[in-house]
């Protein structure tokens, strides 16, 4: 049977009141919240990295440290989990080894060795934050979703951005993929 799953991507602490803020990513939960009831499934994704990762400032990288595995700054935004039963909800960690960088949830993603998705599913990307691993993610689900067969779709009001959503609705644009 065919699933509507919402993919909310990386509503950490660090990204809201935390070490890499985006501005006015609060805002995003209660817009998330709002719909999450009309979904069968909501997958979380969580930038989950090691102490020495890639993309740290320490290491060469852009960002101060964000999202260390265990700690308070990769929590997840406490009211995320609002009105969600156990069963339906998922955690995807992204970023896990000390590099290369993965913005996209689903990099080397095996569309047939998984469960996550089935063919005529419906995915609802939102989150934090949209010119990084918004715009990833929906890219490695794109791709996916042609072999698997099912429909891809962006919940821009569900996403926060340091500056614009202009790359996430360029991609839309070319690529058919509709608003929620
Ligand atoms: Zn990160």
């Amino acid at each position: 049977m065919a699933r509507k799953i919402l993919l909310a991507v990386d509503l950490q602490h660090d990204f809201i009141h935390g070490s890499l803020p985006v501005p006015q990513s609060e805002l995003v939960i209660p817009e998330i919240n709002k719909v999450k009831k009309d979904f069968d499934l909501v997958y979380f994704t969580l930038d989950w990295h090691p102490l020495n990762h890639c993309s740290f400032k320490e290491q060469g990288g852009p960002w101060p440290v964000h999202c260390v595995h265990h700690t308070a700054g990769a929590a997840l935004h406490p009211e995320a989990l609002e009105g969600l039963e156990e069963e339906r909800v998922r955690f995807i960690l992204k970023g896990c080894v000390q590099g290369p960088e993965e913005y996209g949830a689903f990099v080397g993603f095996d569309p047939e060795n998984q469960d996550l998705f089935a063919p005529g599913d419906e995915v609802v990307v939102c989150g934090i934050a949209a010119e990084y691993c918004v715009l990833e993610t929906l890219k490695n689900l794109y791709e996916i979703s042609k072999k698997i067969g099912f429909t891809v779709k962006v919940y821009l009001e569900g996403t926060a951005r340091f500056e614009s959503t202009a790359t996430v609705e360029a991609f839309m644009a070319e690529n058919g993929i509709q608003r929620y």
